[in-house]
């Protein structure tokens, strides 16, 4: 019998949690708002203590966080936006509530990791894990590993060019204002326009501005790390008329500099969508358990 393991996701507004040991093999799942940290971690902690103990825990939590195991504060959300969250050990204090091994990323790391082990990025040594959604985050696997390093990549923040006469829209990041989620996320979308992201129709301008940020963005990362391949989901990729101009104005802005066909004319296979949905962050928990336990 294999070994079943435990995935959580603590997202900004919900948590899930899962046993299991794939995409095709969820034994158990439940979903609970994210409230106060104390509240939440024992949520968490009594929905895996009314199960057999799973061989190992992954978290995909949302960040800033401290992912590195030989920091003494490893474990902890760090400093997070997100009121009442401000360094609060998370892996930690499950390890101690379940007595097993945590592995502990952010929670667009594990979606990366998920897509990568299961879905749209399967057998590909890199790829980049997009997603674009009340914010915008991504994730980084190579040679099946999340990328971490001084802390870990906050993508979200990065800039882009923001041309102030096409778009005097400030941006709404409070630290930053106008970097790539304060110009592109869903709340920008919503504040921009004054229309809900989700209820603006295909053929709004939102939508080409946004795929001018979004290539904008996508190109930074292609360009630094040079992933095979790119997966953008979230809740604002819903709107079908978005990843075809993504692909066209990120072809566009390599220009040809890059000799490959996949920033060409196989644009299609390079910027995809993602294969596991919403459950991409808590299979990532599961994915994440399973290779602590591999070493
Ligand atoms: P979160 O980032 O909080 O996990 P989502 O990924 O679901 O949540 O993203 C929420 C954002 O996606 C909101 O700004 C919402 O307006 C936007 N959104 C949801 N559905 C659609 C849609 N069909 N088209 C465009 N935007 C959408
Ligand atoms: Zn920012």
């Amino acid at each position: 019998m294999s070994a079943i393991y435990g995935g959580v996701e603590t997202g900004g507004t919900w948590c899930v949690c899962a046993l299991g040991t794939s995409p095709d093999d969820v034994r158990e799942c439940v979903e609970f708002p994210t409230t106060t940290p104390a509240e939440t971690l024992d949520r968490i902690a009594s929905f895996f203590q009314s199960h057999p103990a799973p061989a190992a825990l992954g978290i995909g939590a949302f960040g800033p966080l401290d992912a590195d195991p030989a920091s003494p504060t490893w474990g902890h959300v760090t400093t997070t936006p997100k009121p009442g969250w401000q360094h609060t050990a998370v892996a930690p204090v499950l390890h101690e509530r379940l007595g097993v091994p945590v592995a502990f990323d952010t929670d667009v790391s594990a979606a990366a990791v998920a897509e990568h082990r299961w879905g749209a990025g399967r057998g590909l040594t890199s790829i980049c894990y997009v997603t674009v959604g009340t914010g915008i985050g991504a994730g980084l696997v190579v040679d099946g590993r999340p990328v971490r390093g001084l802390v870990h990549p906050e993508a979200g923040h990065l800039r882009v060019p923001h041309d102030r006469a096409r778009d005097p829209f400030a941006g709404v990041c409070p630290t930053h204002g106008d970097c790539w989620e304060g110009l592109a996320s869903g709340v920008a979308i919503g504040q921009r326009w004054g229309v809900k992201a989700a209820e603006l129709p295909g053929d709004h301008p939102a939508w080409e501005l946004e795929a001018e940020y979004l290539a904008l963005g996508v190109l930074a990362i292609v360009s630094v790390a040079s992933p095979h391949r790119v997966v953008m989901g979230g809740g604002v990729m819903q709107q079908q008329s978005l990843l075809p101009m993504v692909r066209r104005r990120l072809r566009e802005l390599v220009g040809g500099y890059l000799d490959t066909p996949l920033l060409g004319d196989r644009i299609d296979d390079y910027l995809v969508e993602p294969a596991l949905g919403d459950r991409a962050g808590v299979l990532g928990g599961i994915a994440l358990a399973e290779r602590l336990l591999a070493g």
